[in-house]
């Protein structure tokens, strides 16, 4: 644990900002926790407030450059930048309960876009969380900023899908490129980001980076290496499908091999990632086996390219888990090493498997046999075949 004290990087990673230290904002709002899609749905806002408790529990919050907002609602003509006015008409009647024709063409009332009161308000104020971090960010005010309650990569202009009903992202990333700056997008979530691929498949400001489980065994179905964008945009969209089962070997092969030199030579000026945690081996709804060694040593990598991050959230149910990703995340990003500030103490409060308590890393669990073997196999080919067509692309 000891070997990832970057207290020098954190000096070092100041430099980006010159004349002043290091800042880093994390959106935090309870009402936003509080919503219910249904005992039945997989997503848990709550899971943010778990975060926020394991954050305290490991002496990685109230830190003095650390600040916590809340979420304002983004305006309507904020929305419109990225979705159809006749969507968020439908949308915010539907949150009313003004449900009518045209309101499940639109995704909206199905199992995984359930309607719940209060929707629409809810929605627009977990995007206004990522306005909110992305202008302190552009402003100057933050290093790093957090928004938890975002990240939801399968927002379409015209419909609700994937337990997405509004894109922050996209409208995240087209505020960034108003002021004139390149973005790179990583999404390390399991699902692939097919919205925000969609936003920009023709535009070379945006390089949208997404690496998840192959869309022939999840949904959204798509996601295949050979979407690399188009026209102008040609090279600039690429996809990193994994077959099931892959582990953290797979994954390393694949971020390293790929999206760290990409990152490297599109040199953006604002990285958003989307750090979504349903890749995790317990995960219920995926089929990859990663730990979340992996998952923190990808972040890491984030994390030392002296560029400002905007981190926002996305899968992950199996709560407990993904809120241990979430505290490492913002630790690793906030160069503070966790401490379990309770372990050893007698009738201290126990969060999760008491085995894992005093520590917030998994075991290691790789996959073997044939599995392992298809899926070193499958990264293989991506590799090659994204290194034969989208690299000349960047030169390299
Ligand atoms: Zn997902």
């Amino acid at each position: 644990m000891a070997t990832w004290e970057l207290t020098g990087v954190r000096q070092r990673s100041s430099s980006i900002r010159k004349g002043r230290d290091f800042r880093s904002l994390f959106i935090y709002d309870h009402e936003l926790a509080s919503l219910d899609l249904g005992l039945q749905h997989p997503f848990k806002p709550e899971r943010v407030l778990k975060t926020v408790e394991l954050c305290s529990r490991y002496g990685v919050w109230e830190k003095p450059w650390m600040e916590v907002k809340g979420a304002e609602r983004a305006e309507r003509e904020v929305l419109e930048r990225f979705h159809q006015p006749q969507y968020l008409d439908i949308l915010e009647r539907a949150s009313r309960g003004e449900i009518q024709l045209e309101t499940l063409e639109r995704g909206l009332g199905t199992e995984d876009c359930p309607i719940v009161p209060g929707l629409y308000e809810w929605a627009s104020r977990a995007v206004g969380g990522s306005l909110i971090a992305m202008r302190a960010i552009l402003e100057g005010d933050a290093d790093v900023a957090f928004n938890l309650f975002g990240g939801f990569h399968h927002g379409m202009p015209d419909h609700a899908e994937g337990f997405c009903y509004l894109n922050d992202i996209a409208i995240s990333i087209l505020e960034a490129l108003d002021r004139g700056k390149r973005v790179a997008y990583v999404d390390m979530d399991a699902h692939h980001g097919n919205g925000v691929q969609e936003a920009f498949y023709r535009d070379p400001r945006v390089l949208v980076i997404s690496v998840h489980e192959t869309g022939r065994t999840l949904y959204p179905w798509g996601g295949s290496e050979e979407e690399i964008g188009e026209g102008e945009g040609l090279g600039y969209n690429v996809n990193i499908p994994l077959e099931p089962g892959s582990d953290d070997e797979v994954f390393q092969l694949a971020v390293g091999s790929i999206v760290l030199p990409l990152l490297r030579a599109f040199s953006p000026d604002v990285l958003v990632s989307q750090i979504g945690a349903d890749t995790m081996i317990s995960d219920p709804l995926t089929h990859l086996r990663l730990t979340n060694n992996s998952y923190s040593w990808a972040i890491r990598n984030l994390a030392s390219m002296a560029v400002p991050v905007l981190a926002l959230g996305g899968g992950g149910y199996d709560l407990y888990r993904t809120a241990r990703c979430w505290t490492m995340a913002w630790a690793i990003f906030n160069h503070v090493e966790p401490r379990d500030e309770l372990a050893g103490l007698v009738g201290g409060m126990m969060y999760g498997p008491e085995m894992e308590v005093g520590t917030l890393m998994d075991a290691a669990n790789p996959t073997k046999g044939e599995v392992k073997e298809r899926a070193m196999e499958g990264v293989t080919k991506v590799i090659e075949f994204l290194r034969s067509t989208v690299f000349p692309i960047h030169s390299l």
